[in-house]
Formats: structure tokens, sequence, C-alpha cells
């Protein structure tokens, strides 16, 4: 994107978009199991008006008081599956009222959409395991494309409505998506690269987006033969393990660990299902972090990246506000805490396989998804002991 002009009212969604389908019954992590999904007032008089789908709605409302737009549910069975699913793993809604009829719950996941007065932008969440299957298996998936037109039978969505992308945070968002998405730089590089960025432009008035492109491009330049002179694996498990461990993140419903078990781990391996301890969780990490040095397809950094620009996208709508550095440095600790997991449960055979990197992307991209609070105490504990945050958080990807 080289001029304002493109940046206007325009609709952007990444490559990776056209190319999804939702993989159903196949899914190893499926959206139809463990979440409530609300109906608005229509959807549910629709559904009430079938005699097999109104015995699977329910006018109770979890979270929320009741309104027009969260007006029911759908029952889940005793496994937690949603009741619209079939024995064969498909949806009933579906099948008997056809795709439009899907709640917008279910007719926008895995998207999420964006809508500024002067742009649209159509994000893939990476909680979605075969989104995130995408993303690491093409170099190209991330890269931006003009999203097609809405189908006469495309089902009705969610969109989040942004007001006005102001033009010097809207240039400054593209710039570093463009400049993370093309720059040679290692990751954690490109991160030091962005927050210098945005501090900049927070406190100066407006920037084209040539010119901030010119300012990370000399940033690259500075940055290139800049080398670390400790190990940052010190950074990342001085601040991951406690917050995998002590603070339940994931421990809690057993997430990293029912994946360790995917892998054939034994109990004396990792413990009790139920109960890894942080050494326990640290002599992990240690043993398996060599494995990240082997070469393999998924040893790559623009698989990383991709993972990266995917969160990103996510958080446009923070670009709009005075909260990019703060949201920028959520995305690094979440980032840091997936390659720490991936690392810990990672196996010879499975160094190669783009599903299981989607799988354990999915799972802590569902497990993190409220965590900003707890994100926020873990980047001030780093603050509080390292001074320089600047230096310290792109040290967490590294
Ligand atoms: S998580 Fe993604 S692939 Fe799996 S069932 Fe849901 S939309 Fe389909």
């Amino acid at each position: 994107m080289n001029n304002q002009k493109k940046l206007d009212n325009v609709s952007f969604q990444p490559k990776l978009g056209s190319e999804f389908q939702c993989v159903a019954e196949k899914c190893a992590l499926s959206c139809c199991v463990g979440w409530n999904v609300a109906l608005d007032k229509d959807t549910y008089r629709q559904y009430k008006k079938d005699a097999d789908l109104a015995q699977k709605i329910t006018k109770k409302i979890y979270g929320s008081s009741r309104s027009s737009q969260a007006f029911g549910t759908i029952k889940k069975n005793a496994r937690g599956e949603c009741s619209m699913l079939t024995p064969e793993g498909l949806c009933s809604v579906q099948k008997s009222l056809g795709e439009r009829a899907l709640s917008k719950t279910c007719g926008t996941f895995p998207r999420v959409n964006f809508h500024f007065h002067n742009l649209n932008i159509r994000s893939f969440t990476q909680e979605c395991p075969e989104v995130a299957r995408l993303t690491v298996t093409s170099e190209d998936a991330m890269n931006l494309v003009d999203r097609p037109k809405a189908k006469k039978d495309e089902s009705r969505q969610f969109t989040f409505l942004c007001g006005s992308f102001s033009s010097k945070e809207k240039n400054l968002f593209f710039a570093l998506y463009n400049f993370v998405n093309t720059s040679s730089l290692p990751l954690w590089k490109k991160i030091i690269a962005a927050r210098s960025a945005i501090s900049t432009v927070n406190g100066s008035a407006i920037l084209s987006e040539e010119h901030l492109s010119a300012m990370l491009f000399e940033k690259q330049l500075e940055l290139s033969s800049a080398e670390l002179d400790f190990d940052p694996a010190l950074i990342q498990m001085e601040s991951l393990v406690p917050l995998i461990i002590e603070r339940s993140l994931l421990n809690d419903t057993n997430i990293p660990l029912t994946l360790l078990e995917i892998n054939g781990m034994t109990d004396e391996e990792t413990g009790s299902n139920n109960d890894i301890s942080e050494k326990q969780l640290l002599e992990l990490f240690i043993k398996k972090r060599g494995l990240l040095f082997r070469p393999s397809k998924l040893n790559k950094d623009w698989v990383w990246t991709n993972l990266f620009l995917s969160h990103f996208l996510t958080i446009v709508d923070d670009f709009n506000s005075r909260h990019a550095l703060l949201a920028l440095d959520f995305l690094v600790l979440q980032q840091a805490l997936l390659k720490f997991i991936y690392i810990c449960t990672l196996t010879p055979h499975k160094m190669d396989d783009p599903n299981y990197l989607g799988l354990v992307s999915a799972v802590v991209a569902r497990k993190t998804k409220a965590c900003r609070p707890t994100f926020k105490r873990t980047l001030e504990d780093l603050r509080s002991k390292h001074g320089n945050e600047s230096a310290i958080v792109p040290l967490l990807m590294a």
C-alpha cells in the first residue's frame, strides 16, 4: 500500500481468508464444544418454529442480561457439546434451514470483522485450529488482499463498529503490518522497531505511511547487526513459567498437559496430569528447546511472523486508541507463551506438522482470550525487575 487513497473506503482480509473452509467433524478442537452460543431474538424465534430445533434452545442467558441480541442460547449436551451437533458431527441448523439460518455467533466464527468509516478489515482468529494451520502452511497467508463482496447466501455476521480510523493511527498500523510482513529481521528485532515507531507516533504530529516506513527501514539497518549478549530463555522462563503455573492460566483446564498426553508422554515425565510443577515445566522446556534449532519446515521465521500478524490484525481497533503499545506487548506475551508451550510439547515427529502447531496455537489463543489483566501484571513484574521494558519485552520472543 503506497498511497493514502488505497487505504480509504476499502475492505481487506488476509489471503488465507479465501482458502478457509471449516473442517467440521474432522476438527481437533471444534468450536461446537464448550462454548455458549447466544441467539438474537429473530434467530431464537426462527428456531422455535422448527419442532426439532426448538427442543435444543433455551431462554437462559449466561454472563449477560437478556436483550434482543442475547435472547436465548443453544443448549449443550452432557459432554458440553452443542446440542445441534448430529451424531456425524454436522450442524442440525445448517442441515434443516441452511447456512443463512446460522446464529450470528456461528456464522461469524472464526472471522472477526471491523468496520471503520474509512476502512473494513476482516481478520480470522487463531482460536480456530484450521485458521492457525493455514497461517503456518503458506508464507504469503497473511498478505492483505481485497475482501470479496458478501455472497447472497452468506450467513449473517457480527461486525465491530469502530468509528473513523484517524489517519495517523491508520498509517502507523499499516506501516507496521507491512514492515513486520516483509522485513528480514528476526521477529524480536521487528518488535523493537515496532515499539520504537509507536512511541514516536504517540508523541508527535501526523506522519504519512511513507514517512513511517522510512523510519522503520532506518531502524532495521540499525538493528541488523545487533546481537544478544545473554540467553533470552532466562527472561522467558522467569516470565512465562509463573504465568502458566502459579496463575493457573492454562493449568486450570489441563490444556498443556492434555497436549503432552497427546504427544504420548508418560506420567513419569510430566508428573500427574493435573499437577505439573514449575520445576518439571522448566526441565521440560530446557530439554526440548534444542528441537527448535533442528531444521524443519516450520522452524522458519515467517511461520512465527505469520502467527504474530494474524493476532496483530485482530487488535486493529487498539491502534485507533492510545493503547497500541500495551496491545502490542500483550501480543508479544501471548506469542511467547505459545512458543514456550509448543516447545514443551514438541516431539521430533511433530516438528513438520502444521496441524499440530495449529492445534497448539488454537489452544493458547482460546485460553488467553480474556487474560489482559493477568498479562498486565506479568509486564509490570518484568518492568519492576528489569527496568527497560523496550529492550526486555521483545526478548520474550527471541
Ligand atoms: S474451530 Fe474452525 S474448523 Fe473447527 S469446527 Fe469451528 S470453524 Fe470449523
